[in-house]
């Protein structure tokens, strides 16, 4: 059914100029959007961007080198690419007030890449921390960095374990931040599963670390940045909050106040295709001092901006500066307190109890199952879900004992709290329905499971039902 709506004609327009030169990729895009129609998403990082974020970013700007900053490039002909950094950064700053913003970052992962060698680069050039000298860090000589990877080797961080919620970013040794730091961890109390903050503050004074890394991808709960901040200055570390996670509820007010990492710490990395709803890619906050090291992003770790995705990135914002998103934060947390509740009330064993932001972790372990074999019964049924590490996990990394579930996206598409106790209902009587399978060899399989088809079969009609309501992107009609 054609449909004349400007979004319709967009989407349908650009599947037609794609389909002309490699059909298969205009039709796994229009498969893309059927898929994501059709799929109850509760992947905690994943979101849906508006239709202007998406489009802004299939255009001529893709084609321009910008290296270097706003008005400082090394390419010519910099003049709109200036014009859509400028903007992205000054939407930014106003949201977050922060008092700089820089918005290359091509990823997550890149921006924390970018504010480690802007606290390295920034120790480097102050003599009286480090001893290897005043100069610029553009004009170090060889010896100056065998001296500096000298001093970078013996550099501490000290940040979230993994199986307490962090980011493999934030020290893993499997990630370059592990090897790039002397790392130290902080995890959560056994008891409780919170953030121990005396053991932190304990940990911060004998190990005097360079960086305190405050943020998380599988934390259920908000995390005092007052006081994070309190210790980073007791030791003289410098305070990094990563919330790649939840940028979208800083920008939409909910987290304020002590929770609100910009206003405490001096440097802030984020995502901004997560809860903030952006296009993929990332950010870099900061104070002044730290200003003119981030902007070093480029070309210490970054190669050319992206100009098409800053201007993504600055719809994104404009649209987070709207009142809605205020509202768009306020009903993350409802919907994540609504789903918390219903599987408590079921019988789920949550991690902390519950939640105060937009995710949840199940202890499936609980359900006598792994991680594994609960995001694939809950998969069998029509549910998307991501296994994930819970605080000392008996399972490991890759089998786990955790399904994380987030709010952002079903909330984008406009679900309510009574819908979230019905998905609640939903993911409960699967996983109590799914029985641990046997290997070959009799032994118990960490992967193996089996469900009754017909049940998975029937949850996921009724999941099917319940986003019938809610259509996705209803004013584009593929034709
Ligand atoms: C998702 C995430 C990242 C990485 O983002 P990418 O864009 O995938 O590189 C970094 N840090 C945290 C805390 C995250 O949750």
């Amino acid at each position: 059914m054609p449909s004349s709506h400007p979004q319709s004609v967009a989407v349908n327009a650009a599947l037609e100029v794609i389909g002309d030169v490699e059909p298969r990729i205009a039709t796994a895009i229009a498969a893309e959007l059927t898929d994501q129609r059709a799929s109850l998403k509760l992947i905690a990082s994943e979101n849906y961007a508006s239709p202007a974020v998406l489009l802004a970013m299939g255009n001529w700007l893709s084609d321009k080198y910008a290296e270097g900053t706003v008005g400082h490039r090394f390419y010519a002909g910099c003049r709109n690419v200036d014009t859509v950094e400028g903007i992205a950064a000054e939407h930014a700053r106003a949201l977050f007030g922060a008092e700089h913003a820089y918005v290359q970052p091509h990823s997550g992962i890149d921006a924390n890449l970018v504010a480690f060698w802007a606290v390295l680069a920034q120790r480097v050039e102050a003599p009286a921390l480090t001893g290897v000298g005043v100069r610029h860090v553009d004009k170090l000589g060889d010896e100056d960095w065998q001296a500096l990877r000298h001093e970078l080797g013996n550099q501490r961080m000290l940040g979230m374990s993994l199986d307490a919620g962090g980011h493999l970013t934030h020290g893993a040794r499997s990630n370059i931040s592990g090897k790039l730091f002397d790392l130290y961890s902080y995890g959560t109390d056994p008891a409780t599963g919170l953030i121990d903050y005396d053991a932190l503050r304990r940990t911060a004074h004998e190990v005097e670390p360079l960086i305190i890394l405050g943020g998380y991808s599988a934390y259920p709960r908000k995390v005092d940045f007052r006081v994070l901040r309190e210790i980073a200055d007791e030791v003289g570390a410098t305070l990094m909050v990563d919330m790649a996670h939840f940028a979208g509820l800083v920008a939409s007010g909910q987290f304020s106040g002590d929770f609100d990492p910009v206003r405490h710490a001096h440097i802030v990395t984020t995502t901004t295709h997560k809860s903030l709803r952006g296009p993929r890619g990332g950010m870099v906050l900061c104070d002044a001092e730290l200003a003119p090291y981030v902007d070093r992003g480029c070309p210490m770790v970054l190669g050319g901006p992206m100009p098409h995705v800053m201007a993504a990135k600055a719809v994104a914002l404009a649209e987070a500066r709207r009142p809605e998103f205020r509202d768009y934060g306020a009903r993350v947390l409802a919907n994540a307190a609504a789903i918390a509740e219903g599987l408590s009330r079921r019988g789920a064993t949550l991690v902390t109890g519950g939640t105060d932001n937009h995710l949840v972790l199940i202890d499936v372990g609980g359900y006598g199952l792994t991680g594994r074999q609960a995001e694939q019964a809950l998969l069998d049924a029509g549910i998307v879900t991501n296994r994930n590490s819970i605080p000392s996990d008996p399972n490991g990394p890759w089998y786990t004992s955790g399904i994380r579930i987030g709010t952002p996206a079903l909330t984008t598409r406009g679900l309510t709290t009574d819908d979230m106790d019905r998905i609640a209902e939903l993911i409960h009587t699967v996983l109590d329905a799914t029985e641990p399978g046997t290997a070959d060899d009799g032994t118990r399989s960490p992967a193996r499971y089996r469900l009754d088809p017909a049940l998975a079969e029937k949850v996921a009609t009724q999941a099917g039902e319940l986003l019938a309501g809610y259509p996705l992107y209803p004013d584009v009609v593929l034709g």
